[in-house]
């Protein structure tokens, strides 16, 4: 394998790697502990049918980095973590998610588990069959975390129109969102519901035929969102969708979406900077489901929804305010801040 894992994680400042293997499930996969000098690491489950070992490690170790930027960048006194599984057809899932337990368990309190890509309510269900480190469905859990990170989706939309153009002005705006799932479609109802014009693709079917009916979104041809004009593009599918060339394609003002890493690579924002469209950080703005679910593991209190849109929003408006005033890409800045608060933690956390 041409990756060179030990520097890779000396040069991002990982904690911890944890290769997974077993032999009676099937399951192969890595977890990825970023940064536990904040609090513990949090971070979901993602089951993919990656290509091969190496892009599930590329994922797992970008994903973790990343939701330690989130957590920082939301104030959450935890850090980042991510555990990726290789998806194949002989994966035996409850005998996989309990393994999965078990290892979530064996990190005595520094990782807490969740929902992600391919990970819900029923895959959970096994993990907690062996630990309490996990996030739960019903009473016992933080409740709808897909709707506490459209409602930070939305919230940095709003702040990012309001930002450019001074209003939102629903009815005169058009949406692209990309990815009808648990977040695409709770983000498009709402935004259909304040009377925005709304395209949607999704790889399914199902949910592109439900959306036209019930919420009168208009369907596109999957693969012509980013060929669409529009006021906002909001990615909800999977990352790394925008990158030399794609970027080039892109017909909109705005990038404001929920998926991780939608940037292939980091110089890629400045890509998007110089072409005068404003990109909001994925990791501020796909923060309403850490705080949510981070917040009720350590206070047993689901953190109301309202106070999720204030709080994104707010940072939303900070960022893109002191990236005006320096003209440089709100991704930079943003990247910036989080990286400078997790390097006081850890100094602060070596020094006791
Ligand atoms: P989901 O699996 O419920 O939905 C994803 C949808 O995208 C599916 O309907 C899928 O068919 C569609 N899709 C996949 N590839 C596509 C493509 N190339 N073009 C069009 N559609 C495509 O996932 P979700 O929970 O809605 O999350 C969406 C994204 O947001 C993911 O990247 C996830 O990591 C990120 N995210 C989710 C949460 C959360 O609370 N669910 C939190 C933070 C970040």
């Amino acid at each position: 394998m041409a990756v060179h894992v030990l520097d890779a994680m000396a040069r991002e400042g990982f904690e911890e790697l944890v290769a997974l293997h077993d032999r009676r499930s099937g399951l192969r996969g890595f977890l990825g502990i970023h940064d536990t000098s904040r609090g513990p690491a949090f971070g979901g489950i993602r089951r993919f049918p990656y290509r091969n070992e190496k892009s599930a490690l590329i994922d797992c170790l970008r994903l973790s980095r990343a939701m330690s930027r989130k957590c920082a960048l939301a104030d959450l006194p935890g850090g980042g973590a991510k555990l990726v599984v290789l998806d194949h057809p002989g994966l035996d899932l409850a005998e996989a998610y309990r393994h999965i337990g078990r290892v979530v368990e064996r990190q005595a309190g520094r990782y807490f588990a969740g929902p992600d890509v391919g990970t819900g309510w029923r895959e959970l269900s096994y993990v907690a069959e062996e630990t309490d480190r996990v996030t739960r469905p019903g009473d016992e859990g933080p409740g709808d975390l897909a709707g506490a990170t459209a409602a930070g989706v939305f919230a940095a939309i709003a702040a990012a129109l309001r930002h450019l153009h001074g209003s939102e002005s629903w009815e005169e705006r058009t949406f692209v969102v990309q990815g009808l799932g648990s977040v695409g479609w709770r983000l498009a109802a709402r935004l259909r519901g304040l009377g925005a014009r709304v395209l949607a693709a999704d790889l399914e079917e199902e949910p592109c035929e439900r959306a036209h009916e019930e919420l009168g979104v208009e369907i596109l041809a999957s693969g012509t969102e980013l060929d669409t004009a529009c006021d906002v593009f909001c990615p909800c599918a999977m990352g790394g969708l925008l990158h030399d060339l794609s970027i080039q394609r892109l017909q909109a003002r705005i990038v404001c979406g929920a998926a991780n890493n939608p940037l292939a690579r980091t110089h890629h924002a400045m890509q998007l900077f110089e072409r005068g469209i404003l990109y909001v950080p994925d990791f501020v703005v796909s923060a309403g489901a850490v705080i949510r679910g981070a917040e009720f593991h350590l206070t047993g209190r689901p953190t109301p929804l309202e106070e999720i849109e204030a709080r994104i929003g707010a940072t939303v408006r900070d960022v893109l305010e002191r990236a005006a005033a320096k003209e440089r890409s709100p991704y930079v800045i943003a990247q910036h801040e989080a990286d400078l608060r997790i390097l006081r933690s850890r100094a602060r956390a070596d020094a006791t």
